[in-house]
């Protein structure tokens, strides 16, 4: 961290920033305009990805690799070094095919055989993956989510594949930034141009600075995961209590560690007489699409009509929330059969047996 903020020290200095003299920490001015996420598709490839690593490291930049998981395989030592040098490296499925042409099983085997692939090389399975040519439909984000892979496509496409030029390359990666938005950069380090990708690199990068864009890893620019519930219904049951889950989802696997905060709250269901109180906070774990609390609610000895309470969500880290409120009813259908059945079924009973 230190070393990425002392050119901007620098620069505070010799620009004379604007930040007050009493600031400790100078603000980091190279993050005024937004963040770029340079992400590097199709590879690793023997000969382009080496060179490339090299110019990355020389301009202190991180990037992202979306790579062929037979190419991991093949070359496990560069996704390493792609690691030890501060890059992300996400699933672009094992040979690249059109995946909605595919049947759901064979979308499964392209993403998850590279995920094995990743993870028998660099110790981690990737949180993301990009459906080869952004081929895509709500089927494949599905199997994504299955897997824990988010789908990440881009918003810049240089066309670095169809043969242009350094300065073209450069130029449509430069053309379509988004001031304090979230830029994803699309380029290539293993197809047949990539020479001249590889040469417009260090220049997009100089540009992109002198702009005031940072460049980040994609998976921390991801837009934060949503979680929600639906409305439920549980039953009392004739127990004097039971726990019933409530399960909260997330919109596809949370990209880091957050957490929120739940309170039950009373509705004609009464905390402390119809259910335990509950206020705490429910963590959700990289990679995991739901999370879980445990409801105990108390059973009560006459029929009742059904109560409700409402589970309210709130302070949000790491995550986004998307109910507020959840509206949980405590039916009591159990008890009002055998109410009902109490009145209209001649009651059999055995043999009575007198306890002294
Ligand atoms: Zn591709």
């Amino acid at each position: 961290m230190l070393r990425r903020l002392l050119p901007a020290i620098v620069a505070g200095i010799v620009l004379g920033s604007a930040a007050p003299a009493s600031a400790l920490i100078p603000p980091d001015t190279r993050c005024r305009t937004g963040t770029v996420a340079l992400t590097f598709d199709d590879g690793p490839s023997k000969e382009q990805t080496p060179r490339l690593l090299k110019i990355l490291r020389a301009n202190d930049a991180q990037a992202t690799f979306f790579v062929q998981g037979r190419f991991a395989k093949k070359y496990p030592e560069i996704l390493r070094q792609m690691v030890r040098d501060g890059h992300a490296v996400e699933n672009h499925s094992w040979n690249h095919p059109e995946l909605t042409t595919r049947s759901d099983r064979s979308v499964e085997r392209q993403l998850e055989s590279t995920q094995t692939a990743i993870e028998k090389a660099i110790g981690r399975k990737p949180g993301l993956f990009r459906p080869p040519y952004g081929d895509t439909d709500a089927g494949v984000r599905a199997i994504g989510k299955r897997l824990e892979l988010r789908q990440q496509l881009w918003t810049i496409d240089t066309r670095d594949w169809s043969g242009l030029s350094k300065s073209k390359i450069r130029a449509a990666a430069l053309r379509g930034l988004r001031p304090h938005r979230s830029n994803v950069i699309l380029m290539h380090d293993n197809v047949g141009n990539s020479p001249a990708t590889l040469k417009a690199v260090p220049s997009i990068i100089k540009r992109l600075r002198r702009q005031g864009y940072c460049l980040a890893p994609l998976e921390s620019m991801m837009p934060l995961g949503t979680v929600s519930a639906p409305s439920r219904t549980v039953e009392a049951g004739d127990k004097p209590s039971r726990l019933v889950k409530i399960t909260f989802e997330m919109d596809g696997p949370a990209q880091r560690n957050g957490s929120f905060r739940v309170r039950a709250v009373s509705g004609s269901a009464q905390e402390g007489i119809d259910f335990r109180a509950v206020d705490r906070r429910v963590a959700v774990h990289r990679g995991q699409t739901t999370a879980e609390i445990r409801l105990r609610i108390y059973g009560d000895p006459k029929p009742n009509q059904a109560k409700t309470l409402s589970l309210r969500l709130d302070q949000p880290r790491g995550l986004r929330i998307g109910t507020r409120s959840v509206a949980v009813t405590i039916a009591d259908d159990a008890q009002w059969e055998a109410a009902v059945r109490a009145l209209i079924e001649p009651v059999v009973r055995p043999a009575a047996t007198l306890t002294p």
